[in-house]
């Protein structure tokens, strides 16, 4: 288990990597200070290696990362600034790696604070420069390093957000897709459990989609897709969220729609479709199935009522709507 989550999860990887730096790097500092009768000091690199190993110790027993994280940043960072004012030197190069872990573990705004801090701290105190130059030195050289630090962690955060926005929406129409339903879905669930939220969803399906790439050819077919996606985004609410999931089959995500809110706003968008969605003049038609969240309902369970419904809204003529009423299946066809 916890070795699948070295594999994974970095933070727990390089916090588990402090556990080997304690024991192999710093432990041996420890020995050697109280060896040579630096107590105060030994005592510090001791605190240092305790406080580690109880961050891994916690970590690898199942515990928040995230937490263990900003702490250990505070407690090693403090307890490099203290060794250094005591031995000098020496504890000025371990400020180095202190800054750039630092912004392995945390966000860069706590990273740059903590080491900024440190570091204004040591400089300002003093104690730890044998000169003027030296102390001018620490200042230039420590700051850069926080700032190049800072931003490659500014550009990993970019292609972080990059990375993730190519992995969650449809490169076609740009609206998000089943990848981003499925995690949608589970937090949906979890929320009408939770808090009572009513939720709706909507199955679309265009019509005849097949004969309008015969007809009109493949590349048509797409711009009619990316059109079909702006216009139904355009005409829902800003929470309202827009999946494809499929070839000409996308879903909708409806917050506080419940059954009669549904037959509205799907018959809105079937409407919007017909009047607005056209190759070369001739109207583009949308099916559309719909079904209410209902408690203790697994996503899968969703899904099929609402797809059972536009089976319907297909087989009762297409361009139509289909709402699930629950245990009695009741149509509300378009009024046209
Ligand atoms: P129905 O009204 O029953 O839904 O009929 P249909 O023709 O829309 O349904 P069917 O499932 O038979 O065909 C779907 C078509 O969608 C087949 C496929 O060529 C087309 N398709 C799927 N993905 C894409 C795509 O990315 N671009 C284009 N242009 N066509 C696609
Ligand atoms: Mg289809
Ligand atoms: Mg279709």
């Amino acid at each position: 288990m916890s070795m699948l989550r070295l594999r994974n999860d970095f933070r727990f990887a390089i916090i588990s990597l402090f556990g080997v730096i304690a024991v192999v790097v710093i432990l041996p500092f420890a020995i050697y200070r109280f060896a040579t009768g630096q107590v105060i000091a030994g005592s510090v690199d001791l605190a240092i290696v305790t406080g580690l190993m109880a961050g891994v110790t916690y970590g690898w027993r199942g515990g928040n990362i995230d937490r263990i994280a900003h702490g250990m940043v505070i407690f090693y960072t403090t307890g490099c600034v203290v060794l250094t004012t005591l031995v000098g030197t020496p504890g000025l190069m371990w400020m180095y790696p202190v800054v750039m872990t630092n912004f392995l573990l945390v966000g860069r705004m706590p990273a740059l604070l903590v080491s900024a801090a440190a570091i204004m701290v040591l400089v300002l105190h003093g104690q730890a420069f044998d000169s003027l130059i030296e102390r001018f030195d620490f200042f230039a050289s420590a700051s850069m390093v926080s700032l190049f630090a800072f931003i490659f962690a500014l550009r990993t955060e970019a292609q972080r957000d990059q990375l993730e926005t190519l992995a969650s929406r449809d490169p076609l129409t740009g609206v998000l897709n089943r990848r981003a339903m499925e995690q949608e879905l589970q937090m949906v669930i979890e929320a009408h459990r939770r808090l009572g939220t009513t939720y709706g969803l909507m199955l679309l399906d265009l019509d005849r989609f097949k004969s309008i790439n015969d007809t009109h050819g493949h590349e048509a077919g797409d711009v009619v897709l990316v059109n079909f996606a702006t216009l139904v985004q355009s005409g829902i609410r800003k929470l309202d969220r827009m999946y494809r999931i499929g070839g000409e089959e996308f879903v909708l995500i409806l917050p506080g729609s419940n059954v009669r809110g549904l037959a509205t706003i799907c018959e809105s968008v079937r409407a919007r479709v017909e009047t607005g969605l056209r190759i070369q003049g001739k109207s583009i038609t949308v099916s559309i199935g719909a079904a209410e969240l209902k408690y203790d309902e697994d996503s899968a369970d969703w899904l099929a009522r609402a797809d059972l419904a536009l089976y319907r809204a297909k087989r009762g003529g297409r361009n139509r709507v289909e709402i699930d009423q629950g245990s009695e299946p009741v149509a509300t066809a378009r009024t046209t």
